[in-house]
């Protein structure tokens, strides 16, 4: 059994970068001499890029392509596998193979205290500054994940479908995921999994799957520069 609050997100393969942003755009306007664009660096076509985020044309930011794997818990894939558009998931089997014991505990500066006028729709937390509560959590959710583990290989022993077998297990549980997407599908993802106090719409996302979402942006600013600049300068609203 083993216990963790590291959320993986690796990047396996990527295709494209601002130049096909620019070169998509151009065919609008330059016909078939767009096409020498996707070859050619996007330096100096700042603007156009801005102008495509400000205006919402989204559809040139679709011309590239992320893959991740992406180790979480479970809690993180029910959120995340509701981003249905531009996202393409392949997740490991619970009926083809074992599960393994890999639960996740927060981390000690993981915001978790709701605050006095806590809302839902606007979910504020605090850090836990008393180490009994933490500790108290953390061991509720030991003792849950050993039962349920132990449940689960119980029900594997006895050679029912492990499809059944699984039932009993938690949200905590780790799952790997492949994820493709295009910048702009990751953008869309972004703008409502991240926290950002000055974006046009402040989303407040559970800080697991913000986790996911920060590695993921941290590869789109690598990968694409200038469109990342002018999401964040847009108010990180989606095109
Ligand atoms: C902070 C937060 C709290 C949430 N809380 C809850 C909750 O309590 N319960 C719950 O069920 N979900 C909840 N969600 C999930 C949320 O409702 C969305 O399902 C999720 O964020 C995916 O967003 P999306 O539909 O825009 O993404 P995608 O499915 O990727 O869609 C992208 C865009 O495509 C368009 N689109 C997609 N499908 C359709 C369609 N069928 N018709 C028309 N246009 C479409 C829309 O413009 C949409 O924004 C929450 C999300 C966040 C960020």
């Amino acid at each position: 059994m083993q216990f963790t609050s590291d959320i993986k997100v690796n990047l396996i393969q990527k295709m494209g970068g601002d130049h096909m942003v620019v070169a998509a755009a151009k065919v609008s306007t330059d016909g078939e001499a767009a096409e020498k664009m996707a070859y050619e660096s996007a330096e100096g076509k700042a603007g156009l890029i801005n102008y495509l985020m400000n205006h919402r044309h989204g559809t040139p930011f679709e011309h590239s392509a992320l893959t991740f794997f992406v180790h979480a818990p479970i809690l993180v894939w029910r959120e995340w596998h509701r981003h249905r558009v531009g996202f393409s998931y392949n997740e490991e089997s619970g009926r083809y193979k074992k599960l393994e014991p890999l639960f996740y505990l927060p981390d000690r500066e993981r915001l978790m205290m709701k605050i006095e006028d806590w809302k839902p729709g606007r979910p504020k937390f605090t850090r836990c500054e008393s180490d009994s509560v933490f500790e108290q959590l953390c061991s509720n959710l030991k003792q849950a994940y050993e039962l349920s583990y132990a449940m689960y290989e119980a029900n594997l022993a006895l050679k029912i479908d492990p499809g059944l077998a699984r039932d009993c297990l938690p949200v905590g549980i780790y799952s790997g995921c492949w994820v493709t997407c295009n910048p702009r599908s990751l953008m869309a993802f972004l703008s409502l999994r991240t926290h950002e106090p000055d974006a046009t719409q402040i989303s407040y996302p559970l800080w697991e799957i913000e986790v996911a979402a920060r590695i993921c942006e941290q590869i789109l600013e690598s990968g694409w520069p200038i469109t990342y600049k002018a999401f964040v300068n847009n108010g990180r609203v989606g095109p």
